[in-house]
């Protein structure tokens, strides 16, 4: 009788046990690899949320996410504001290739190209001047999401139409991007932002890496909330844990006396992308050798948000325009994180000559942003367009706290000689000190 009513009972508890809700696919799976293997980097969290091909970010499944760059989407970008910007960035890199006497035919790389606005405004930019028209050899696309790509073949198609002779080719990485003899045009825009960043934190014993576990409220199933260390709501299912000893503060300490522990304090965390060290340091290589050992040229620029330092705590989610916990909706949120140009630079030394660091204000403003709008008004009829066109050249060099013309960084790399100042990074490289 009673073995009878045993199961009866197990069953009846369990059924009191709230069902676990998990508000994404991801976020289940996420949960569950916790569980059977343990906590995982932030790094890994970061990657899976915005890179996973079926459920991440950028794959953009969701219907919420089929804009996620643009007016309706989770954010706006510069080259989707105004035309300016990319003309202007397309005339830097002309005023480094003409450097070259052999005038070498040109190749445009893009890193990360969203919507494909960036690059369609620099190839055309190229093809409106007739003696470097038939110069573009090739565009190379680096990109993850299918969704995306799908766009900017869309937008290319039409940016290049009448150049059908010009390849333009997808890669998933850019190690697969091919070398060649052609002076290389490499852009990284709101890309560096998006590549997943380890969290190490200086502790009593050491440097220590900050994992991401499962919360309590996960492991039981219990439906609540937490509050996390930075005084977030954090989300039920995830939760920071610290890890024994790192061994990438070890690396990172050979890389840079910036990271040693002798100039920092215990308690300080620090976000760190190796991805992003190892990306500049392969885009100068690019840029400055054929591939076959033989030398080459060409010239890079990386725009994000951040500074020369490393950052602490500006890991962040966005949706819709909103600012959200890290931990709510995997792969529904866009992830970023500030951008340590400083690393950037510790990278490429020795292989390619850095330009920079100045903000976007000081890079439009220099290169004549104020005189293209002028041509532009001059060319258009309708006032409210001309209102139009004069606020979104004002908003990408809004110089307020929050504005994009100071949170923009910009930082060149060129195969030009070390210590060659290049307009417009002219008297600004001292900026770049590491912070100490
Ligand atoms: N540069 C564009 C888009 C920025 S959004 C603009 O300024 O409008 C970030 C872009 O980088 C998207 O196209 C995204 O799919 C891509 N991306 C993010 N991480 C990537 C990675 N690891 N490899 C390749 N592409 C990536």
């Amino acid at each position: 009788m009673l073995r009878r009513s045993l199961p009866t009972i197990v069953r009846h508890a369990r059924s009191l046990r709230p069902a676990r809700v998990f508000s994404t696919k991801l976020e289940r799976d996420i949960a569950r690899s916790i569980t059977a293997t343990g906590p995982i980097s932030f790094a890994k969290y970061m990657e899976l949320c915005l890179q996973h091909p079926t459920e991440g970010y950028y794959a953009g499944k969701n219907t919420a996410n089929t804009e996620i760059v643009g007016a309706r989407g989770d954010f706006v970008t510069s080259p989707e504001i105004s035309q300016h910007f990319g003309q202007l960035i397309a005339i830097w890199f002309l005023s480094l290739w003409q450097q070259y006497p052999t005038l070498p035919r040109l190749r445009v790389i893009e890193l990360g190209p969203g919507r494909g606005t960036l690059v369609g405004d620099i190839v055309q930019t190229f093809r409106s001047i007739p003696r470097i028209r038939d110069k573009l050899a090739a565009v190379d696309l680096v990109e993850t999401s299918a969704t995306l790509a799908d766009i900017q073949k869309a937008t290319l198609t039409e940016r290049m139409a009448g150049a059908s002779d010009v390849p333009i080719r997808w890669w998933s990485t850019f190690d697969d991007v091919p070398q060649s003899e052609d002076f290389a045009v490499v852009i990284a825009h709101e890309f560096f932002d998006a590549l997943p960043v380890h969290l190490i934190e200086k502790t009593a014993s050491g440097w220590q890496e900050v994992l991401v576990g499962a919360s309590p409220a996960s492991r039981s199933g219990e439906d609540q909330y937490l509050v996390n260390s930075q005084n977030l709501v954090d989300s039920t299912r995830f939760r920071y844990v610290l890890s024994g000893p790192s061994l990438l503060a070890n690396k990172l300490s050979t890389i840079s006396p910036r990271y040693s522990t002798s100039n920092i304090p215990a308690g300080t965390r620090i976000e760190v992308s190796p991805r992003g060290y190892d990306l500049s340091k392969k885009i100068a290589q690019f840029i400055s050798s054929n591939g076959e050992g033989k030398p080459s040229h060409g010239a890079a620029l990386f725009v994000d948000y951040g500074d020369a330092r490393f950052f602490s705590d500006s890991v962040r989610a966005f949706q819709k325009h909103k600012l959200v916990d890290v931990f709510h909706e995997p792969g529904q949120t866009d992830l970023t994180s500030n951008v340590d140009f400083a690393l950037l630079r510790e990278a490429v030394e020795g292989i390619a000559t850095v330009h920079g660091l100045i903000n976007q204000a000081t890079f439009l403003g220099r290169m004549g942003l104020e005189m293209r709008l002028k041509q532009t008004l001059a060319n258009t009829t309708n006032p409210a367009d001309q209102t139009r066109m004069m606020k979104a050249a004002g908003r990408l060099v809004d110089m307020g706290p929050m504005g994009m013309g100071r949170q923009y960084q910009f930082m060149g790399l060129s195969t030009v000689a070390a210590g060659q100042e290049v307009y417009p990074f002219v008297q600004e490289n001292a900026e770049l000190r590491p912070a100490s």
